[in-house]
């Protein structure tokens, strides 16, 4: 029983958790402060973290409470420390300050920064050995091997906020993992779902940023058009659920109202549904080991009356078949595959690039990996090197594929 269920059964409170939120200015971050608004009680808040937005972050870091609130951009240090004035909250700025603010004792850390920005900061809070509610998937795609094997060293607890993920956790806890057959995340299909070739090929981001069931942060709805964010996806799963690529699955479903199944050997496959918001993975996270009892709008399978499936065209979609193949070759393609496409989703919302380009300057980087570059990373500095030069092959590329734009 937890140190709270056993509190909560003698009658009373147990003591309130600490909490940090990285990436707190983002869509999950402002998903995880509507989640916590709801018990307030519950939690107090160590460091609160962003990338450039100090008026932002200076007004969750008031609202919460927090202790520390770090700021990546250097430039804007002024801004959060004068934003913060009147108050004990402690301003830092810089990458390294991210980091130091991650690493901070907390109970549990939500890790919601966007890339491979994230993965330092979330390897201090897995070392500092708080929980870590993941919904930054980019570590597990950029390092997922050494993230994990930190994770076990430091009996650490790595919970996915992943809608998909966080459903198939549900249905996969204290079950016998050897009798699981098959594990699907689902897929919106996202908005080109529909289009052709020719039709993606003149989409502007606009068009791309148009999703059609969640409303997110721009690099992930991109990586929802391409279908990339379940290719990253089917990685997040491989390092969560130890599960090899062909145990993997992905089903198209447009309602996106069941988020992950598992087929179990004696023939049962079971489902996780729930309308799509990001409220109710947090909650689940943040309640775990307990169960939440959020207060999101509960599910009218009525009056959705239909849930439709589909398999995934790999050949509209070819960022799907680069992430799956990635995943086969192992720990250095995934890490510059993340890489090369976090330069390509830049590039292309930037307007240099079209949106076909995008899978195309990421099978073109991997193409380009030669030598030493094809060595798994052994550590997270070496992580982060060969992430580097995934960049620089990608934005070479980049600069090839605008011209001809
Ligand atoms: P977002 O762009 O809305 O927010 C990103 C956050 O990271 C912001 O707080 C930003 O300030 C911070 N950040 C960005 N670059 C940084 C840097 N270099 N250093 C420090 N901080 C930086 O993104 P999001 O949609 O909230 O997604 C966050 C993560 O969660 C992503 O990995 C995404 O794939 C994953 N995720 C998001 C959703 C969703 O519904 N939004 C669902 C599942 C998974
Ligand atoms: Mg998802």
């Amino acid at each position: 029983m937890s140190a709270t269920a056993a509190a909560a059964r003698r009658g009373v409170a147990a003591a309130p958790r600490r909490l940090s939120i990285l990436g707190a200015t983002g869509s999950i971050g402002t998903s995880t402060l509507a989640v916590l608004e709801q018990q307030r009680a519950a939690f107090t808040v160590e460091a609160v973290t962003a990338n450039s937005n100090a008026a932002k972050l200076a007004a969750i870091a008031r609202q919460t409470g927090a202790r520390v609130a770090a700021i990546a951009d250097p430039s804007a240090y002024g801004g959060l420390k004068a934003a913060l004035a009147g108050t004990a909250i402690i301003a830092m700025a810089g990458p390294d300050a991210i980091v130091e603010a991650a690493g901070r004792p907390a109970d549990l850390v939500v890790a919601a920064i966007v890339g491979a920005a994230g993965l330092a900061p979330t390897m201090a809070a897995v070392r500092a050995g708080a929980t870590i509610a993941l919904a930054n998937k980019e570590c597990l795609v950029s390092a997922g091997t050494l993230f994990m094997a930190a994770a076990r060293r430091n009996g650490v607890h790595v919970l996915p906020v992943d809608s998909e993920h966080n459903a198939i956790f549900q249905l996969i806890e204290h079950r016998d993992v050897a009798a699981i057959e098959r594990i699907t995340v689902t897929a919106s299909g996202g908005p080109f779902r529909k289009w052709t070739t020719e039709q993606m090929g003149a989409a502007t981001p606009a068009d791309a940023l148009r999703h059609p069931t969640w409303s997110m942060g721009a690099k992930i709805t991109i990586d929802s058009a391409t279908l990339m964010n379940k290719g990253l996806e089917l990685i997040e799963a491989h390092h969560l659920f130890g599960q090899p690529s062909e145990k993997l699955a992905v089903l198209v479903h447009p309602q996106s109202i069941v988020h992950g199944l598992v087929a179990m050997r004696d023939g049962y496959v079971l489902a996780a549904l729930s309308p799509p918001d990001m409220r109710t993975p947090i909650a689940n996270c943040l309640a775990w080991p307990e169960s939440s009892g959020a207060a999101v709008r509960s599910l009218d399978l009525a009056a959705i009356a239909k849930l439709e499936f589909e398999e995934p065209d790999a050949s509209r979609f070819p960022a799907l078949r680069l992430a799956r193949e990635a995943l086969e070759t192992g720990g250095w393609a995934t890490n510059m595959l993340s890489a090369a496409n976090e330069i390509a989703v830049a590039a292309f919302l930037g307007g240099e690039v079209g949106f076909l380009e995008i899978a195309g300057i990421v099978e073109d980087t991997l193409g380009r990996a030669a030598g030493s570059l094809q060595r798994d990373p052994t550590t997270v500095e070496e992580a982060l090197t060969l992430d580097g030069h995934a960049r620089r092959l990608a934005s070479d590329l980049v600069t090839r594929y605008a011209r001809r734009h």
